[in-house]
């Protein structure tokens, strides 16, 4: 499990030092601001739905590592799907990073998703890593938006 564990943390500071999507968008359909009062982070997320699907997205903003590695990863992820599949994925995401740290994470449904598995033993991060999942839900269930993880 510590091989893991660092194996985990290695793709965190990858994704960090070089975020996928990590730009503004030109003319997005959906847009949400999220903000971590506890840590500090800020994002922005912009959307472009086209029939229900994601035709793409982006991130910009400042914070830690693990909150600037999930948007990277979500965002990497989310490109291409489906409105309801991205609801489905938080969902999962979600159930994950609130379950108990000694239960093994579901690889299978997770995907690259459980690189984040991690933060369930510091409670103060799984804010963080959730922080892109919130704000992507506030994008797409008001059009407009800033959500606070508080
Ligand atoms: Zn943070």
């Amino acid at each position: 499990m510590e091989e893991l564990r660092e194996l985990y943390q290695q793709v965190i500071l990858d994704h960090n030092k070089n975020p996928k999507n990590f730009h503004e968008m030109d003319s997005p359909t959906h847009t949400a601001e999220g903000y971590n009062p506890l840590c500090g982070d800020r994002l922005m997320m912009f959307l472009r739905v086209e029939d229900n699907i994601i035709k793409d997205i982006s991130f910009m903003g400042s914070g830690c590592a693990i909150s600037k590695a999930s948007a990277s990863v979500m965002t990497a992820m989310l490109k291409g799907k489906s409105i309801s599949e991205a609801e489905r994925l938080f969902k999962i995401f979600q159930e994950m990073i609130t379950s108990d740290p000694d239960r093994e994470p579901d690889v299978d449904s997770l995907g690259k998703l459980t690189v984040f598995a991690g933060v369930r033993e510091f409670p103060l991060r799984i804010k963080c890593a959730g922080l892109a999942w919130h704000t992507l839900s506030a994008a797409i269930g008001e059009g407009n938006g800033v959500v606070s993880t508080e």
